[in-house]
């Protein structure tokens, strides 16, 4: 129990009261081409990550977790997006101005060979009009030969060009310690109270499985709420919902209803929004349609959102449209695509007639609950010495790891420690999660468990 108290304060209980403090977000814009996606890839420090030639793969990822000189940030990546369109000056800024929204600094990227073009005009005056703080990146600056291209840039009123080759990571760490300067320690774009208040839903889902209906619905409206703050340049993006007696604050509904304004860019603005709500809130209700075969981008957008670490909900739409034989595909579908999140609950509606729609509350509740919920720890020890006993570990080599003890380090989503004299086997660590869901619920919950080794 002193290892226990130790770790307590280790991890305390940060997090779960007063403001939720998001970490400074850095958006990547310049025209294609220019290496963005090769930037963010060194930038990362993997290559798995974003350059992908294969044209027609649609991208759902936008942004991702970055760490400099430990200090964390979110990056923002605009790359890789519809190379191929037409009218690729709108494009280009249209996307780096929904991007630049969210940011706190703006990376802009320029080929130093070519240096800024028409469609970089655009996006400067955009940049300008912003007021966010400009990193200006002269990128493809091989050698010190061609740094002489990129003083050129100076013209273009964003202070001093910071020369890189994001190819090679020449010259990147003098610029990520200028972006660790420039960004504020939190966001101040979006900062949450998280103390009381009304619970934060992300409503997502891929386009046309009736976000915005069901959104309509739960309103008590048919029609597509108007803009009460035209004129102003931001949106109201969040809408308050009365649920059950109570009032559920939606996130980011500005981004399900512009949706239809958006022809361009709509798979990045769609992506972006769906990372965006996910960061703010608590509780994401994956949306799907049963009148078509679960797609990839369905997947996908579940993926995200059980990668995000909140509670879960998964709600099956367009309920009225289902047959007898689409709901035998259907059943196998769930067998097969969504055997991964067995532990969400599961609710059937139509936003299209409100069928069930008072169904949402008590699923809601009981994935927060379970995203709330601390294990005492000697409740979970008992647990574990309980199945310990019954199920040891297999022994490697002569050897036996033994679980010292565990403590659950911290919730929403909760995350349990196990201290260990030797590394446990992947395989026994999934029985001991699918164990600890059977024995404690965590229904609608991801749980994370992680091992210390003690030498
Ligand atoms: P994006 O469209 O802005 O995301 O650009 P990409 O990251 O896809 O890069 C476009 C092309 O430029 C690719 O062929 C990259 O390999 C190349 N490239 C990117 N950065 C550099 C660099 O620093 N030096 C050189 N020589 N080529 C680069
Ligand atoms: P969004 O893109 O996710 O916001 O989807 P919409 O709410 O715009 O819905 C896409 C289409 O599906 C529209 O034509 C809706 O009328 C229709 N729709 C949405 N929910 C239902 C439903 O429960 N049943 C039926 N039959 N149609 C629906």
């Amino acid at each position: 129990e002193d290892d226990a108290a130790l770790l307590d304060g280790l991890y305390g209980d940060e997090g779960e009261e007063g403001p939720l403090q998001l970490d400074p977000v850095l958006a990547i814009i310049g025209r294609p081409n220019v290496g963005k996606s090769t930037l963010v890839n060194r930038i990362l420090g993997r290559r798995e990550a974003v350059v992908e030639d294969v044209p027609g793969v649609t991208r759902d990822r936008v942004m991702y977790s970055a760490r400099w000189n430990g200090k964390n940030f979110t990056l923002v990546d605009t790359g890789g997006w519809e190379h191929d369109a037409k009218g690729i000056h709108a494009r280009v800024a249209e996307q780096a101005e929904m991007a630049v929204e969210l940011a706190d600094a703006v990376l802009f990227v320029v080929d130093s060979a070519v240096g800024a073009t028409a469609t970089d005009e655009g996006v400067m005056k955009m940049l300008r009009k912003s007021k966010k703080p400009v990193i200006l990146v002269a990128n493809k600056v091989d050698d010190f030969a061609q740094e002489a291209d990129s003083a050129a840039l100076w013209g273009l009123g964003f202070g001093e060009p910071y020369p890189v080759s994001a190819l090679h990571g020449r010259g990147v760490a003098d610029l990520l310690d200028k972006v660790i300067d420039t960004l504020p320690e939190f966001s101040q774009v979006e900062s949450v109270d998280r103390s009381g208040g009304p619970r934060r839903i992300a409503l997502i889902g891929r386009p046309n499985v009736g976000k915005s209906s069901l959104l309509n619905k739960l309103a008590g409206s048919e029609r597509v709420v108007v803009d009460n703050l035209a004129g102003t340049t931001r949106d109201p993006v969040d809408e308050f919902i009365e649920l059950g007696d109570r009032t559920w604050r939606f996130v980011d509904t500005a981004g399900i209803r512009r949706r239809q304004h958006m022809a361009q860019g709509a798979d990045f603005y769609a992506s972006l929004r769906t990372q965006a709500a996910l960061e703010k809130a608590e509780v994401a209700v994956v949306l799907l349609a049963v009148d078509e075969v679960l797609s990839e981008q369905d997947v996908r957008i579940l993926q995200l959102a059980i990668e995000s670490g909140r509670a879960l909900v998964l709600a099956f739409n367009k309920w009225d449209l289902l047959d007898d034989e689409r709901r035998r595909y259907l059943e196998r579908e769930i067998e097969q695509d969504l055997a991964h999140v067995e532990w969400a609950p599961r609710v059937n509606i139509s936003a299209k007639t409100g069928w069930h729609k008072d169904r949402l509350v008590p699923a809601l509740d009981k994935a927060l609950e379970s995203w709330d919920r601390r294990i005492p720890t000697g409740r979970l020890n008992a647990f574990l010495g309980e199945l310990v006993a019954a199920h040891p570990h297999p022994v490697r080599g002569g050897k036996q790891p033994r679980i010292l003890f565990g403590t659950q380090a911290s919730s929403r989503p909760p995350k349990f420690v196990l201290f260990t004299t030797g590394f446990l086997d992947p395989g026994y660590r999934r029985f001991i999660t699918r164990r600890l869901r059977e024995t404690f619920g965590f229904e609608g919950t991801p749980i994370e468990v992680s091992m210390r080794v003690r030498e």
